[in-house]
């Protein structure tokens, strides 16, 4: 496709998938970059590989019904996308939160599929969820849902098939739940078929620290490219959940010192470093909000309503959700002397953001690349699941470790091909959809 097509090609995606602003914006994205990689492979616009990469190979939703605590008969929708199997079975997370719709499952989907190919591991790209809302609700009424919700979706994942994992909403408990009902169904231990799952139970070690570690790692090589590192640096974390809560660890065996993070209530400032095993006691045994964190710590303070990217700092994680960081956002960040940017959520920084970061000269870490851990250590889950092996956390974690500073040079180096140095953006995009597209080519018109 030449340049002149991307336009036209956007329109029509855009008229396809009406209402969907989340999933045009990630397409949007990434038809930016594609202008020189599609000019150096022409059989990539013979074959048509954008536009079947645009249309989901198979998309399902289903009603969930379950029964809460009262009695009283719930309803919520169910959603699978399975977006692309080119390098391997669909692979991907689902969400549980009230946002969930099917255009919020298509954007992650879809990144999804360029993330994966980044990893260099044998997974294709899906995603799913519900607009289950699993805050408040009791345990065993999210046993019920993830019940209901399995009892469909069942038919259509499997270890060669599709393979779900957790999200945002969705954790080791709720991957028990969905791994219970699907093992009592198809009377299969298929542990290949999720990912995210317990310890004593075919989980991986390192499987719930990498998504965050990740991040922290794709920073650390972001600096490294510029002979610095992390030691005595500021940071700030947005978000409070799995993700950030490992984010910060990591940074913080890094040498550096987090500052701050949040929940959608607010923020908490804490100048001597977030006290990661106090956080893991709000947030993961006690299921608690952040300011019980500041309730119990001195040099912490929580401020309601607060904008988390105001507190200055030389590093940012965005690990909350889509479009949490935006041009305003940026600004103030850079006015604040922040040089480094990595997404620990998909695609948290809205266009406006990353057009700042990027012209500010930002090193910007899109979450495509850098929060990619997660998924390649499911994919590492995967394997000892496979093999019947279970790896030590050491060994797992260094190849985490790898992983990521591979994925770091890869799009380090294919921006400076594509004359775009020190540009992630285009060289993840590019990277990925490479590798994505000579798969499809190979495989034929399917
Ligand atoms: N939900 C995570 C992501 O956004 C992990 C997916 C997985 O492990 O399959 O990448």
């Amino acid at each position: 496709m030449l340049d002149e097509k991307i336009e036209p090609f956007y329109d029509e995606v855009v008229r396809r998938n009406p209402g969907e602003a989340e999933y045009h914006q990630a397409v949007r994205e990434v038809v930016d970059s594609l202008g020189p990689l599609l000019a150096k492979h022409p059989r990539f616009a013979e074959r048509k590989i954008l536009e079947r990469i645009c249309e989901p190979e198979r998309q399902i939703i289903f009603r969930v019904p379950w029964i809460d605590d009262r009695g009283e008969v719930q309803i919520n929708r169910g959603y699978r996308v399975e977006v692309n199997s080119a390098l391997g079975p669909y692979k991907g997370g689902l969400r549980f939160h009230p946002s969930v719709n099917l255009g919020i499952v298509k954007f992650l989907g879809f990144e999804q599929v360029f993330k994966n190919a980044l990893t260099g591991m044998p997974i294709g790209g899906g995603k799913g969820g519900s607009d289950f809302d699993p805050k408040g609700r009791s345990d065993d009424e999210v046993m019920r849902f993830c019940q209901s919700f399995m009892t469909e979706l069942y038919r259509h994942i499997g270890e060669y098939t599709d393979v779900p994992a957790g999200d945002i909403g969705v954790g080791a408990r709720e991957i028990g739940y969905l791994f219970g009902q699907y093992k009592r169904i198809t009377n299969r231990y298929e542990s290949g078929v999720l990912t995210g799952k317990g310890l004593e139970w075919g989980g991986a070690l390192v499987r719930t620290e990498a998504t965050g570690y990740g991040t922290a790692l794709f920073a650390r090589e972001m600096l490294a490219a510029h002979g610095r590192d992390l030691d005595g640096l500021t940071a700030v974390v947005s978000g409070s959940g799995n993700v950030a809560i490992y984010a910060i660890e990591k940074l913080q065996q890094l040498g550096a010192t987090v500052v701050a993070c949040s929940d959608s209530d607010g923020v908490v400032h804490d100048p001597a470093g977030i006290d990661v095993a106090l956080l893991k006691q709000v947030k993961e045994v006690e299921r608690a909000r952040l300011d019980r964190y500041a309730e119990r710590r001195d040099s912490a303070t929580h401020r309601q309503a607060a904008n988390i990217w105001e507190v200055p700092c030389q590093v940012a994680l965005p690990c909350a959700t889509q479009n949490e960081l935006n041009g305003y956002d940026a600004k103030s960040l850079i006015d604040n002397g922040c040089t480094v940017v990595a997404e620990g959520a998909n695609m948290p920084t809205t266009p406006e953001g990353v057009r700042a970061f990027l012209d500010a000269g930002v090193a910007f870490g899109p979450g495509k690349a850098a929060n990619a851990g997660g998924v390649a250590t499911s994919a590492l889950e995967m394997q000892q699941n496979a093999s019947r092996d279970r790896w030590t956390f050491e060994h797992t974690e260094a190849r985490l470790d790898d992983i990521m500073t591979d994925i770091h040079r890869l799009c380090f180096e294919t921006a400076e091909e594509f004359g775009a140095p020190g540009n992630y953006v285009i060289g993840a995009n590019v990277a990925a959809f490479e590798r994505v597209g000579h798969a499809m080519v190979a495989l034929g018109l399917i």
